[in-house]
């Protein structure tokens, strides 16, 4: 098992001088947290208080969802089959179950069993064979989770992990968090999925954030430099946690359609949005879609998100929108409505 975030977060976040002087130097937190490694960096007055409220935000909603913490919500729930549930956490479930309607179940966070399967919850996963996945695949389906308020049921042999979602809420989160504080703005990157609030000082005014979109291949390199504020920037790729057995790669994102990791021509999918639970969720689930599903969503939903997606055979593509605020030395292909 290579866990590579913190080489990714060390790359995806690209946070370029912009050659004026800064006023003032950022408050840095870095904590682990949501099993990776979280960094919150702030700029202004109250930066201090404003970057350890948001870390105690991101640790509230991670004692909420871990799968690793006996006593979540999540473990509880996925014990004893169901119960009552923190808004926090019916508001992403119902997300979730949205999404994986629209999506046509490419969104499942059922998968638990299967992830367990696999091996991805422990420390060394394996290929299963051909007949547990099968019979595994039959707990796997959101459509069968019952949510009323917020109160869950799940259906026999069933487990939520809400992995594919968590890191974007709690960024928006602790994002909302900030907001409350006098700061001028702020960047969060968790594992490399990032959040930006405000402006960077500079000179008399601000600039907005330069984030780096890694290249799937080489954590080294960048396909492009997006600039913008008030967006999650959330990517998802096979590179991000995966093992190898007899020569193969086998990556974390499961395709519920069939129980083995999502072959779906796409090397890695980044999702813009000002909704950063959606951009986490749809990062997962058009990286299972692949292009062309993901562009007819797209499509569907151009006002909720923008994507950049790469394919394994090497070709960039972008939704129009982004063409104002993606600079890249890779030839790209526009996706238009
Ligand atoms: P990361 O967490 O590495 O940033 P993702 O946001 O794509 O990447 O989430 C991957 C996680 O989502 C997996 O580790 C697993 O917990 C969960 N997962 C895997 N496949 C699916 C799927 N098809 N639907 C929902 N959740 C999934
Ligand atoms: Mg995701």
């Amino acid at each position: 098992m290579k866990r590579s975030a913190a080489v990714g977060l060390a790359c995806l976040l690209l946070l370029v001088m912009t050659g004026c002087t800064m006023h003032k130097e950022p408050v840095r937190r870095e904590i682990f947290s949501m099993d990776t490694h979280i960094t919150i960096t702030c700029y202004g007055k109250e930066a201090e208080e404003a970057a350890d409220a948001a870390a105690k935000e991101i640790e509230r909603l991670n004692q909420l969802w871990s799968i690793g913490e006996e006593r979540s919500e999540v473990c509880r729930i996925n014990k004893e089959g169901g119960g009552d549930v923190s808004p926090e956490t019916a508001e992403l479930l119902e997300l979730a179950l949205r999404l994986y309607a629209e999506t046509d179940r490419a969104l499942d966070v059922t998968v638990l069993p299967l992830m367990e399967l696999w091996g991805f919850t422990s420390r060394d996963p394996a290929v299963p064979e051909a007949s547990a996945v099968e019979k595994t695949l039959q707990s796997v389906d959101a459509g069968r989770v019952r949510l009323d308020g917020q109160n869950v049921q799940l259906d026999e042999g069933q487990g939520i992990d809400l992995g594919a979602l968590a890191k974007g809420y709690a960024s928006a989160r602790a994002a909302a968090v900030l907001e409350a504080y006098d700061i001028e703005g702020a960047v969060l990157s968790l594992g490399g999925n990032i959040q930006c609030v405000g402006q960077k000082p500079a000179g008399k005014g601000g600039t907005l954030w330069r984030i780096g979109i890694r290249h799937p291949d080489d954590a080294a390199t960048y396909l492009g430099v997006l600039t913008l504020t008030d967006k999650a920037v959330i990517t998802s790729g096979g590179y991000e946690r995966f093992f190898e057995e007899n020569g193969q790669i086998y990556h974390h994102i499961l395709d519920p359609s069939n129980g083995y990791p999502a072959k779906s021509g796409l090397a890695s999918v980044t999702i813009v949005s000002a909704d950063g639970a959606l951009a986490d969720g749809l990062s997962t689930a058009c990286f299972v879609m692949g292009a062309e599903r993901s562009i007819e969503y797209w499509k569907a939903h151009a006002e909720a998100f923008d994507m950049i997606l790469m394919t394994d055979d090497g070709k960039l593509w972008i939704t129009e929108p982004l063409q104002q605020i993606f600079e890249t030395e890779m030839a790209v292909e526009v996706i238009r409505k």
